[in-house]
């Protein structure tokens, strides 16, 4: 998988180079573009934002950087043999909520470009345009606002790319988790490992009693009232 972000601090993405994401790449199964925004104005100052039309606070990023740096990722596409129309992803806290079921479709996409906003956001005709070239998703992170859209681009990649064959050691980590389509939209039950005393808290007997069935049993329990405590909206 390719993953290109837009942003106006390259910076921000360096942790995509540590961890299980870093290794990932090491090893040639996800590739990370970062492009600065500022590198595609024209002017002396770098300049990336205006005053809104109609007035009000704040500023809006131009579209004229924005359509230069999309049409250079378009342009490379044909020569990267990758899918039709690469996912263009626009963060943004007025978009779709991201969810495990979205990274789950996204972690078998082979290109996807994340467009990271500041100021009061991206002038829309970018994102009008960009619909003929680009599969084009708004995400939002959550509901509240960020300052832009790096830290949920980061967060976003990090859900997708753990997902894609190969970049975490043991696939079976994958099934029992949180939010994942196989957990039957319950929660997961508490973990714990040695000492099986600590600070005077035991682990609970059954996870000591090797009954696997017990377990089984005991960690459903524990999703289940866990799921109906925090997160009733999840229950089936
Ligand atoms: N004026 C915008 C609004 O009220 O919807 C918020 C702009 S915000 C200060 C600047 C940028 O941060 C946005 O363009 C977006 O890229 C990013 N951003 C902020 N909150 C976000 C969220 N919850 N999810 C995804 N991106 C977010």
């Amino acid at each position: 998988m390719l993953i290109e972000a837009v942003t106006v601090f390259p910076e921000y993405f360096e942790p995509l180079r540590l961890s299980l994401i870093g290794k990932a790449i090491e090893s040639g199964l996800i590739d990370v573009r970062i492009h600065d925004l500022r590198d595609f104005t024209h002017d002396r100052h770098r300049t990336v934002d205006d005053t809104p039309y109609g007035g009000g606070a704040g500023m809006v990023m131009k579209p004229e950087p924005w359509g230069e740096v999309l049409d250079d990722i378009a342009s490379r596409v044909q020569t990267i043999e990758l899918q039709p129309q690469p996912t263009l992803i626009f963060t943004t806290p007025a978009g779709t909520p991201f969810a495990q079921s979205a990274a789950d479709e996204l972690a078998t996409h082979e290109h996807i470009v994340f467009a990271c906003g500041r100021y009061e956001g991206i002038d829309q005709r970018v994102i009008e345009w960009a619909r003929a070239h680009f599969d084009v998703r708004e995400y939002s992170l959550g509901d509240y606002v960020l300052n832009g859209g790096e830290v949920a681009a980061l967060a976003m990649s990090e859900a997708i790319v753990r997902l894609i064959p190969g970049v975490i050691g043991n696939p079976e980590s994958l099934i029992e988790e949180s939010h994942a389509a196989t957990s039957d939209g319950l929660l997961e039950y508490p973990v714990y490992t040695k000492p099986a005393t600590w600070r005077g808290l035991d682990v609970p007997e059954v996870l000591l009693s090797g009954h696997h069935g017990e377990v089984a049993k005991w960690r459903r329990a524990r999703s289940e009232a866990l799921t109906a405590e925090r997160r009733p909206d999840l229950l089936p």
